[in-house]
């Protein structure tokens, strides 16, 4: 009897195969790029440039990562700019 050695990490696996993944946002890129990681399996996705969703490899990660400075340099510009027009 060698019942106990099932593996628990197998179940969310399983789980996902039945009832399907539970992606919820990890991470806000920009607009229109996100992270998702499923709850159950800790799968990750990403909003690709067409926008599907695709595996979150570590290049992709790379690439977000380069996207959201850019994109929060460009809020920052933004907000300065609209300060600015809002004095004169
Ligand atoms: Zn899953």
């Amino acid at each position: 009897m060698k019942k106990s050695t099932t593996k628990p990490a197998l179940i969310p696996k399983m789980y996902c195969n039945l009832f399907g993944h539970d992606y919820q946002v990890t991470k806000k890129v920009t607009y229109h790029v996100k992270e998702y990681t499923c709850s159950h399996c800790k799968r990750q996705l990403t909003t690709n440039s067409n926008g599907s969703l695709i595996e979150l490899t570590p290049k992709f990660k790379e690439i977000n990562d380069i996207l959201e400075r850019i994109h929060n340099t460009r809020m920052e510009r933004s907000r300065e700019k609209r300060l600015v027009s809002s004095i004169y």
